[in-house]
């Protein structure tokens, strides 16, 4: 497709696309068409009816295109991209060590650019949208709804409500400020207001009970980290005398509007609890390779039915790479020991990247599927490539072959927001040149405390080792401070 074709698709007004193949809920369709208006799918069906339908309209044919619904990354922090980076090699709950410190040092500009640089990361990697679970940048959180929406981005916009008592991202009145969120971006086409919780301990069960009915009372949903790794399950074990999940289902707080980031470690009964209560799941599988104890058993959480979508957990911003890694995962952790070589197969990483994790943020009914009367948010994928050209099952091959260099065009809500790899309305260089300043500015004010160094200075600390080496400076390029055995730190288990 040559810039031709991106004036077609950048010009106001409805558009008629006829692609070599649209990706259905049934699969891949040949011959098929949509009618793209206000925003919407106005007709998805075969070209030559639509061609009748529509007269008035002239068609942008497409061949060597897929149109698929756009991904939905069902767990990120937007604000935390300044130090993706900074969390590589580090033991688990990093967010005490790194990310409150991190977003605590953000101001209203740094918070939004660091907001901002995260979906442009997103829409280059064909998500469509992203389910932001709560900054503690000490900013409004406006501030990052802005940010998604200039960027062109959907997003679920989770509102911070910790108020257990030393949580580290608490705060007063927080039920009130909850109801005023829920109903703050009241007809707006990209932004979809949520509440979030760190983890269960950090708000008290009044508070996790209460958000539970106010977010399912608005059809909104409410995010917080579940039992995503050992040491947070024994807290509550030793608080609760229940593991997070079962203390949830005791207060009240499992449900359809529960969106539980990572529930790696789940045992029979838990699988049995989120099957019964219809709560939604967020499988991470990248971030269970880079920080986790465990791989959420996501082939049999699809096997009985329980909802869950894809999350990058602020990664990386590839929706190809990470369905594969929710493929590649299961096959690991559990496809080898049982011999299963299918583990879902294609498809159902694909539709729980697109479909489920929409209805696992609580947009369902609005994105997710290339259908008549859902928001128009799709990929244009070149399926003329090597590694696609000769397909013989095209889901599968998007799985393990595709990445975002495929995707030609994104849209969101009917309207052209990437055109290879660059926003179309907007200076995307630029405001990563600007996100760059304002990363070193900010790391270099923030009391990060990491126990690992840069890697390379793990080959140096390796060599060391050997007789007559020096070691490792204790600071580190960005900054940081690195954190030496004896000083490593285990501070309070509040959140
Ligand atoms: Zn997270």
């Amino acid at each position: 497709m040559n810039q031709p074709d991106h004036d077609l698709l950048a010009a106001p007004g409805p558009l008629f696309l006829i692609p070599h193949a649209v990706l259905l809920p049934e699969g891949p369709a040949e011959g098929c068409a949509v009618v793209v208006d206000d925003g919407r799918f106005e007709a998805v069906g075969p070209a030559d009816e639509l061609e009748c339908r529509y007269p008035q309209l002239r068609a942008v044919r497409m061949p060597g295109r897929l149109l698929m619904p756009g991904f939905v990354d069902a767990h990120h922090h937007l604000t935390q991209s300044f130090g993706s980076a900074l969390a590589f090699g580090e033991p688990s709950e990093i967010f005490r060590r790194v990310w409150v410190p991190l977003e605590g040092a953000l101001d209203e500009e740094s918070a939004y650019t660091a907001a901002k640089l995260a979906a442009l990361e997103a829409l280059r990697g064909g998500f469509t949208t992203v389910a932001d679970a709560g900054t503690r940048a000490g900013v409004d959180v406006d501030v990052v709804a802005s940010a998604a929406r200039d960027a062109g981005i959907r997003c679920v916009l989770g509102l911070v409500c910790s108020d257990a008592e030393g949580a580290e991202d608490a705060g007063p009145g927080v039920l009130e400020r909850a109801e005023k969120h829920l109903v703050r971006y009241a007809g707006d086409p990209l932004v979809h207001p949520s509440l979030a919780v760190s983890v269960p301990e950090a708000a008290t069960d009044r508070t996790l009970h209460v958000t539970a009915r106010l977010a399912a009372e608005a059809g909104a949903v409410v995010q917080i980290h579940v039992n995503e790794h050992l040491a947070g399950v024994e807290r509550s074990l030793v608080r609760n005398g229940l593991r997070p999940l079962e203390h949830l289902h005791r207060i009240g707080a499992l449900g359809p509007q529960l969106l539980a980031a990572h529930a790696t470690l789940l045992t029979p009964r838990e699988l049995t609890l989120l099957a019964d209560t219809g709560t939604a799941v967020s499988y991470n599988p990248v971030a269970s390779a880079w920080k986790g104890n465990a791989v959420a058993p996501a082939t049999a959480m699809a096997e009985r039915g329980i909802r869950f979508g894809l999350g990058t957990d602020g990664t990386r911003g590839d929706g190809f790479r990470l369905a594969e890694a929710a493929e590649f995962a299961q096959r690991l952790a559990y496809g080898l020991v049982t011999g299963d070589s299918s583990c879902g197969a294609g498809w159902t990483w694909l539709e729980h990247a697109t479909r489920g994790g929409a209805d696992a943020v609580g947009l369902g009914a609005r994105t997710g599927t290339v259908a008549e009367g859902l928001a128009a948010d799709f990929l244009l994928v070149d399926v003329e490539t090597p590694e696609l050209a000769l397909s013989w099952d095209l889901p599968w091959e998007l799985v393990r072959r595709g990445n975002r260099d495929q995707i030609t065009a994104v849209f969101v809500a009917g309207r052209l927001r990437m055109w290879r790899g660059l926003p179309a309305d907007w200076d995307g260089p630029a405001l990563v040149r600007r996100a760059a300043e304002l990363a070193r500015a900010t790391v270099a004010k923030a009391p990060i405390t990491r126990v690992h160094p840069t890697s390379t200075a793990a080959r140096g600390l390796s060599r060391s080792r050997e007789p007559g080496r020096p070691g490792v400076p204790n600071r580190s390029p960005d900054g940081s401070t690195v954190a030496r055995e004896s000083s490593a730190q285990d501070r309070s288990p509040a959140q």
